[in-house]
């Protein structure tokens, strides 16, 4: 895709005034294909049906822009609430979570305390916690905070992106942590990460491959399937045994071959978003994927039963955009 776009919706992603408008919209532009709902009660259905297809489940309670300590407080106690219910319902199912979501913009040591006190009620039900990894501004601070985590609970692991130059070297320290290797979904500066996708692929080979062959257990999150299928012969070339790892993939993307993935016996982790603020993750998404924008432009104009709607202006306006970008790459490639 070409860099224009993916500015553009990482643009979109970082608006507030956007963010928070959409949570008043309801799930509008095709969102409700990748974000599962929009309480943890019909949420837990959804996780029900995948583990009785034998996939188990992430949940991600989306928020934004946390500024306040009252917002901060709340998404903690939301965590809580999500984490009795997976063990109430006995879901196979763990929890993710943005540490800015809990505070860490707003004070470190405050971010920390509501950490500990889901990582309290997490250990009591025996259930895992993974922090999701942020933009590199966050970076250092979530291996930071991780750090002195761990050395009261060893339910909490994080994520590993290969776009980032450091990330050969910070994988000694991490090398007990459970981790989730991804290549990244923020834009970072050519000073940090590599820019180009080549490089980016061959940095989560060499990281995959040399995880598999480490002790900690890593979940390998792409729907990349040249990777997958690349990692798939290393690992019967080398015996890993399947229990060192999992593939994880976000709800709604390629979903065939998550059910395959499953079906041939890999662990499977199905990792599932919900929330009213679903504005800046969905995206993120169509960052990643131009194909995407196809339901952007769908659900923008038409109902289910494909008459023209009438939608909120930005709507209309976003999905202009997106084919103004949209015509402007084909063009290009011409
Ligand atoms: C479970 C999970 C958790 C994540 N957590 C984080 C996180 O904490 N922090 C973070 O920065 N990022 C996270 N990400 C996002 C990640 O960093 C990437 O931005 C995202 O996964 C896109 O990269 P990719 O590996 O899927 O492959 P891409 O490079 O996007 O795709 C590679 C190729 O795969 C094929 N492909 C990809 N998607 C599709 C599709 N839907 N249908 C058909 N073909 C497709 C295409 O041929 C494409 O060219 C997460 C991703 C996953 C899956």
């Amino acid at each position: 895709m070409s860099n224009l776009t993916k500015n553009f919706f990482i643009g979109l992603s970082n608006n507030r005034i956007l963010n928070e408008n959409a949570k008043k919209w309801g799930f509008r532009l095709g969102a409700d294909k990748f974000v599962a709902g929009t309480n943890m009660e019909s949420v837990a259905d959804t996780v029900k049906e995948l583990n009785k297809q034998g996939i188990c489940c992430t949940l991600d309670h989306l928020g934004e822009f946390v500024t306040e300590k009252k917002e901060a407080l709340e998404a903690k106690d939301e965590c809580i609430h999500i984490l009795e219910k997976i063990h109430e319902d006995s879901l196979d199912c763990h929890l993710s979570v943005k540490l800015t979501q809990l505070g860490l913009d707003i004070d470190q040591s405050f971010c920390m305390e509501n950490m500990k006190e889901i990582l309290a009620v997490a250990d009591r039900y025996d259930l895992f916690i993974n922090i999701d990894m942020e933009d590199y501004s966050h970076y250092q601070q979530t291996l930071d905070v991780l750090k002195q985590l761990r050395e009261e609970y060893k339910n909490v692991g994080t994520v590993i992106q290969s776009y980032l130059f450091r990330t050969q070297e910070d994988l000694e320290e991490l090398k007990d942590v459970r981790l989730r290797l991804v290549k990244g979904a923020y834009k970072e500066s050519a000073d940090v990460a590599y820019q180009d996708k080549r490089d980016i692929d061959k940095n989560f080979l060499n990281i995959a491959k040399q995880r598999l062959l480490g002790d900690a257990f890593t979940s390998i999150a792409t729907h990349d399937h040249m990777i997958i299928s690349e990692l798939k012969d290393f690992i019967k070339e080398n015996n890993v045994s399947k229990d060192k790892f999992e593939f994880q993939m976000l709800y709604g993307f390629r979903n065939d071959m998550q059910f395959g993935l499953a079906e041939e016996g890999y662990n499977f982790c199905t990792y599932i978003p919900f929330g009213t603020d679903w504005f800046g993750y969905f995206m993120r998404r169509l960052a990643e994927r131009p194909q995407n924008m196809n339901l952007v432009l769908k659900d923008t104009f038409y109902t289910r039963d494909n008459k023209l709607k009438k939608e909120p202006l930005i709507a209309g306006g976003l999905a202009a955009g997106t084919l103004l970008l949209m015509l402007g790459r084909k063009k290009k490639v011409k």
